[in-house]
């Protein structure tokens, strides 16, 4: 689950990390009240969105020489300007793909007096097995490009579990990051604090883009996007309440609901599929028969008549899928259950794209038979082979 720059900052400051005085509003009525708030005379307006890139972004209903969705004012007035400029319009940037999102919230934050521009993040490193930190000195808009042409210059400095961050991790992020003197001082704090943040909270990744030295030689969290892991949320009531389902593709809110694991892509055949590992296989054969599908989704080992049909009903509803692979292998979960999930999916939304179905397992005869007899328009499979080509074709075709 994402959450704003705002709320980010809210839970870091919550551990003691330096952000900026700043306040989140959702029209142009408070702009002027949340500016005067703030001690000035420069000021920031940064749209609200769960997507990165936002400086360089542009606003689709402005013209393309408008400012990004991230800009500066110095002045109660400007900030208003930039208020009314942003909300309510859509923000395309690197991370939000051509269709953009739209702009509900800005955060009006005080201006910073940036020396330097760092980048810093924390993660889970599966190759070694540890929560990392990931730090360059080169932060700022461009880190994409830096990790792309000189990657030499972004460092990974790993945090064993048992020890948390030592006085020898806080000396190799502050020669990494050239910090000194009174910047090195607050790395020292800043370090363990944003670690014991993202161990406690459960999160999956805490990007500070930049973490800035100011002119006065301190440090001070610029940028903050945190995501965290779906699976711990249910012991995280306070960060649970910092959902915004307006940002979340609604199929993948529904699909949450009914606790199956759905990711929306880009392609158009929609599978449905029992198990990640068979998710992964049949999002791969499709890929290389020519297409790409439209979504990974995973119904899970035991699921019953209603997940599966609310997972059929998840798939059709997404205009982009021109065909429906349904590849399961029935172990725990039987085969006609879940012939009987589709039917009952079908019966009610009906079906306008070609269905290839691929059964494997227990009571997979029956399976196929309630299948054959439904009177729908079904294409079966033998395999997986066999299915993903049917699919392809059907939707080339
Ligand atoms: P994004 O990464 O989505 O583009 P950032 O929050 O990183 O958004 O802002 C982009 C740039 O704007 C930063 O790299 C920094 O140069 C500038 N900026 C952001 N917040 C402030 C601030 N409070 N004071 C001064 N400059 C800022
Ligand atoms: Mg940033």
């Amino acid at each position: 689950m994402n959450i704003h720059e705002y709320q980010a900052k809210q839970v870091l400051k919550g551990y003691g990390a330096p952000v900026a005085e700043g306040v989140a509003i959702m029209s142009v009525g408070e702009a002027e009240t949340a500016a005067k708030s703030l001690p000035g005379p420069l000021y920031v307006v940064k749209s609200q969105i769960h997507a990165g890139g936002r400086g360089k972004g542009k606003f689709k209903e402005l013209s393309p020489d408008a400012k990004g969705g991230v800009r500066l004012a110095k002045s109660i007035e400007e900030v208003v300007a930039h208020a009314t400029d942003m909300l309510g319009n859509t923000l395309v940037t690197k991370q939000t793909g051509p269709e953009g999102k739209q702009v509900n919230r800005l955060y009006i934050e005080d201006g910073a007096d940036i020396e330097r521009e760092l980048y810093l993040s924390i993660l889970v490193d599966r190759t070694v097995g540890q929560v990392a930190f990931v730090v360059s000195t080169e932060g700022g808009m461009d880190i994409e490009q830096v990790a792309h042409d000189t990657p030499e210059k972004i460092i990974t400095v790993a945090i064993a579990p048992e020890k948390g961050v030592t006085a020898a991790d806080v000396a190799k992020l502050n020669e990494a990051l050239a910090l000194s003197g009174d910047a090195a001082k607050d790395g020292e704090s800043l370090f363990p604090i944003l670690y014991k943040a993202f161990v406690e909270k459960d999160m999956a990744l805490l990007e500070v883009n930049p973490l800035i030295v100011m002119k006065d030689g301190r440090l001070r969290v610029l940028d903050a996007k945190v995501s965290f892991d779906g699976n711990a949320l249910f012991r995280h009531d306070d960060i649970k309440a910092l959902r915004d389902e307006s940002e979340e593709d609604s199929k993948e809110i529904e699909a949450s609901k009914w606790d199956l694991a759905y990711v929306a892509l880009d392609g158009n055949i929609g599978c449905m599929v029992n198990g990640a590992g068979l998710a992964m296989a049949t999002m791969d054969i499709i890929k290389l028969y020519g297409a790409e599908p439209a979504n990974f989704c995973d119904v899970g080992g035991g699921a019953g008549k209603e997940k599966v049909a609310a997972a059929f009903k998840i798939i059709t509803a997404d205009p982009a899928v021109k065909g429906i692979l349904v590849n399961i292998f029935g172990g725990i979960m039987k085969c006609d259950v879940i012939a009987e999930g589709v039917i009952a999916a079908v019966k009610e939304v009906g079906l306008t794209v070609p269905l290839v179905v691929r059964l494997e397992g227990t009571n997979v005869e029956l399976g196929k038979k309630i299948i054959n007899e439904s009177g729908l328009n079904v294409i079966s499979a033998d395999d997986l082979d066999d299915a993903a080509k049917k699919i392809v074709a059907a939707v080339q075709g």
